[in-house]
């Protein structure tokens, strides 16, 4: 049973990428290995807009989420909260037993760059972390803005997450002053789960070096070292690698420039039809997110019937929220490969949807 998903996560895997992960493995310390490794960090580097090394983690992106904390936070963790994403990031330092300090706005509110600079004014952090696009409330938080805050404490580790929003529009890793940005594999990039992407400052291994409780999985010297051999620490999903370097030609063949475009496009035949509807984005909608849309239901659909509806009829998955917000809110990706065609269908199945169900809005 198979249908297209415009849900934020996993999102629709092209048919190209499917058949590159039927490549037969190796050994992952063998040659072949080591090139395809290799064939694929060029390409890393220029979408992370950085000089530092990107690392593979064959894990979902909570894995670097949790790796970081262990490898980078020594004193403090300031864990920026407001979606379920970031929230659930505050309860898993706690988890790890750092001390942990948090700043919580209602969901859907986007973060204040001064209350950022407020809180690390108090000398007490040696780490934060905040997450560029929360997928639970479709929010993009103002990155240039509260990296420049960050920078002016030369103390504190940035460890920001792009798990929705990384190649979607242009993220400088190296000009933004960011140390540690991850992602993941099954939503803007459009993969299949099961992988990781990250890529460390210099700044962020030499705080590694301090801290002796890292452990080894997610270990950033392990990585380091790794890397420097072509290599991962242990047997990656070589699938996926499969997979990521057919995504990658693709993404380059289609040209950075144009798929940021593209995205941006999309985005707003989605919010046109929320303004069609009369309905609102739960962020203000300068802080909206470029990848999904996160969409108050203000007319009190039936989200369960108009989802079991869409499934039966067309074939495809919207989202009903997530978290607190489920029922009172609905989502709509526009992530990955998705174009102004299939866009503009599910938009129109949408509409056929609420006519069939009897909403006339
Ligand atoms: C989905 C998501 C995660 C967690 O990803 P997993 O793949 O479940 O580990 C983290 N952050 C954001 C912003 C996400 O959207």
């Amino acid at each position: 049973m198979s249908y297209k998903l415009f849900i934020p996560g996993p999102v629709e895997v092209s048919p190209s990428v499917y058949k590159a992960m039927t490549t037969p493995v190796f050994g992952h310390r063998s040659p072949d290995f080591v090139e395809l490794y290799q064939s694929v960090q060029p390409r890393l580097q220029q979408l992370f807009f950085t000089g530092d090394p990107v690392y593979i983690s064959t894990s979902s992106a909570w894995g670097v989420m949790e790796g970081a904390l262990r490898n980078l936070t020594e004193k403090k963790v300031l864990n920026i909260c407001s979606g379920a994403f970031s929230d659930k990031w505050h309860d898993v330092a706690k988890r790890c037993g750092k001390d942990a300090g948090a700043i919580k706005y209602d969901w859907g509110t986007p973060i204040d760059p001064e209350d950022v600079r407020r809180e690390l004014s108090t000398g007490a952090y040696d780490t934060v972390t905040f997450i560029h696009n929360e997928t639970s409330t479709g929010t993009m938080n103002p990155l240039a803005e509260i990296m420049a805050v960050v920078r002016e404490f030369p103390e504190v580790i940035s460890i920001v997450d792009s798990v929705s929003s990384f190649s979607v529009l242009k993220i400088p890793k190296d000009e933004l002053g960011i140390d540690v940005l991850l992602t993941g594999s099954q939503k803007a990039l459009a993969l299949p789960p099961g992988m990781a992407l990250f890529s460390a400052s210099p700044r962020a291994h030499e705080r590694a070096e301090k801290l002796a409780d890292r452990g080894y999985y997610f270990d950033f010297l392990e990585f380091r070292k790794n890397h420097e051999k072509g290599m991962t620490p242990s047997t990656p999903v070589i699938p996926l690698i499969f997979g990521l370097r057919a995504k990658l030609e693709e993404i380059f063949e289609e040209g950075l420039d144009a798929r940021f475009e593209r995205h941006a496009r999309l985005n707003a035949k989605v919010h046109a039809w929320i303004d069609r509807h009369g309905l609102e984005t739960l962020p203000p909608r300068a802080f909206a997110s470029k990848s999904l849309s996160c969409v108050k239901n203000l007319h009190e659909w039936d989200l369960p019937a108009i989802i079991a509806h869409l499934k039966e009829h067309y074939n495809c998955a919207i989202d009903a929220g997530y978290g607190k917000i489920k029922g009172k809110t609905f989502r709509i990706s526009n992530m990955g490969d998705e174009t102004d065609e299939t866009m503009e269908t599910l938009l129109r199945q949408l509409d056929e949807t609420l006519a069939a169900l009897g909403y006339t809005s």
